[in-house]
Order: structure tokens, then C-alpha cells, then sequence
């Protein structure tokens, strides 16, 4: 992979799986020295500790440093340990997420109230965080465009509803506007804010959807390019975002979903 992001300083919330750990991985392959945000001690921990290590043996830069997105008081503790170990920081990946589905006659506030304070308020709390430290440095490192990139993972979910998943639903519709209003609002200080959507993508979150022949089939079917996406798919896509590369994207959802967007049921003419 070229290396686009030589130099640059990244930080990845939910590193420790799934397409966290791809975006890791592959920001790191371009060149970036990567935090891998982990949620709690335990298996989780040692999962982010394992993702940091093989980007190292890989020769690249990664450290493994445990918050849950959703405490103000840990993000600002793990962007202050990000930048004191790697430098200032140039790029946020805002992936950490949850679902917890249930019948809207049963979800309890708990539920919702968890699923909004992980996906919706814990990407707002790092933006934050981000945003003071860009805008604190002022200028863009020698040769870099501009002064940081964000980016939210979202989810075909900001459009398309889901029943049985309102609090997912209702959380990446949300980020739709805090994303597309931080964009407006930060682009004059040339920080540029952008989406991921991803649509089905082979990582723990949504096993059920993947793991028999059945559940695979009938996944397909909601998929015009006619595969389940890989979570490089989205590693590659956030390369991109965060480079130069996407010097004039602001604003954007970029759909990595195959055409799950595309109103499937009409491939055959309606
Ligand atoms: P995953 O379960 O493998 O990854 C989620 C990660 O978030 C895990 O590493 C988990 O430990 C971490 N996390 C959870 N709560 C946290 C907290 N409070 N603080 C810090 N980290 C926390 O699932 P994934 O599919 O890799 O999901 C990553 C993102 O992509 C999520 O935002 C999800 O909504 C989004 N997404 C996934 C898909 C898909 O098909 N897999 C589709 C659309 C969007």
C-alpha cells in the first residue's frame, strides 16, 4: 500500500475487532502511527494488545490504550495518552458501536439510553476532542493539507430504518447531522469531517446475519454486487478519507455496501 499517510498520527475507537481493527490496520500499512482504542480490560484488552502488536512485527507504529468512548473523562484521558506517546494527532476514526435489539414494546431505557450514549454521544465526545486539539495546533504539519480529518462510522442504518434496532437506527441517523454539521462548522479551520456507511460486513457485531449457508443467503439478497463486505473493504475506504487524496471531502457519507442502498427488491424491474 502506498504509504499516504507517512507521518500522520491516527487514533481508531473499538480497534480491538471487526472493522476497527481493519482501519487500524490498514491506516497503519499507509504509513500512520495508530492508537487502538479498546473498551474494558479483560478480552477486550487483550485483543487490542494483539492488533497493536502485529501492526509492530509488521513495521509499522500501534499502541493499544483502553477507554470507553461513552465517559468524557475517559476520551480526554486517551487523547492526551495518544498524543503523549505518538504526537499530535492528525486522524480520528469515531467506529465504536453496539447493538442491542429488541421489540419496541420491551426495550427498556437502559437499552436505548446505552446504545445512544456508545454510538451517538461517544462519537460526539471524541469529535470534541479531536476538534479542540486541531484546532489548538493551528496549522497543518509540513506538507499535509489538512488541519485533521474525522471520520464517523455510520451504517446503511442512518437511511434505512430497522425495526426491531430503533436505538441503532436512531444513533446513525444522528450521526448523519453531527457529522454533515461539524463539517460545515470546522471547514473553514480546514478540518475536514466525513462518514463511512458500511452495509453488511463480515465481523462479530452481526454474526447471526452470516455465520449458516441460510442467514448467508438470504443476506445476499439484500446485496446487488452479491458478496458479504470484508472489513479491508472499509480499511481501504478510510485510507482514502484520511488522505490528501480526499483533500476536497467535506461534508460526505461515503456507502461501502455493495448496493445494499439501492432498493435491492427492484434488481428484477420492480
Ligand atoms: P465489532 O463488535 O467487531 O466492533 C465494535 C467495537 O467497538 C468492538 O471492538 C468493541 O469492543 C468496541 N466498543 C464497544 N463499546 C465500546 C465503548 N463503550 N468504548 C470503546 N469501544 C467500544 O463490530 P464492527 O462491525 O466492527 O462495528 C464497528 C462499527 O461499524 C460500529 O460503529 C458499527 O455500528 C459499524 N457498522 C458495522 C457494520 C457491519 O456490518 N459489521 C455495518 C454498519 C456499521
Amino acid at each position: 500500500m502506498p504509504k499516504v499517510l507517512e507521518g500522520r498520527t491516527a487514533l481508531v475507537t473499538g480497534a480491538s475487532s471487526g472493522i476497527g481493527q481493519a482501519v487500524a490496520v490498514a491506516l497503519a500499512q499507509a504509513g500512520a502511527r495508530v492508537a487502538v482504542n479498546h473498551s474494558s480490560g479483560g478480552e477486550s484488552a487483550a485483543r487490542a494488545a494483539r492488533v497493536a502488536q502485529d501492526i509492530v512485527q509488521a513495521g509499522g507504529q500501534a499502541i493499544a490504550l483502553q477507554a470507553d468512548v461513552s465517559k468524557e473523562d475517559e476520551v480526554q484521558a486517551l487523547f492526551a495518552r495518544a498524543e503523549a506517546e505518538h504526537g499530535p494527532l492528525d486522524i480520528l476514526v469515531n467506529n465504536a458501536g453496539i447493538e442491542q435489539p429488541s421489540a419496541i414494546e420491551d426495550m427498556t431505557l437502559a437499552q436505548w439510553q446505552r446504545v445512544i450514549d456508545v454510538n451517538l454521544t461517544g462519537q460526539f465526545l471524541c469529535a470534541r476532542e479531536a476538534a479542540r486539539r486541531f484546532i489548538a495546533r493551528g496549522t497543518p504539519p509540513e506538507g499535509v493539507r489538512a488541519l485533521g480529518a474525522m471520520i464517523f462510522m455510520s451504517s446503511v442504518h442512518e437511511v434505512i430504518p430497522w425495526a426491531f434496532q430503533a436505538n441503532y437506527a436512531a444513533s446513525k441517523g444522528g450521526i448523519n447531522l453531527l457529522m454533515r454539521s461539524l463539517a460545515q462548522e470546522l471547514a473553514p479551520r480546514r478540518i475536514r469531517v466525513n462518514s463511512i456507511a458500511p452495509g453488511a460486513i463480515r465481523t462479530p457485531i452481526n454474526r447471526e446475519a452470516w455465520d449458516t449457508p441460510q442467514a448467508m443467503n438470504d443476506l445476499l439478497k439484500l446485496i446487488p454486487y452479491g458478496r458479504i463486505g470484508e472489513p479491508d473493504d472499509i480499511g481501504r475506504a478510510a485510507v482514502w478519507l484520511a488522505s490528501d487524496d480526499a483533500d476536497y471531502v467535506t461534508g460526505t457519507t461515503l456507502f461501502v455496501d455493495g448496493g445494499m442502498t439501492l432498493y435491492p427488491e427492484f434488481r428484477g424491474a420492480g
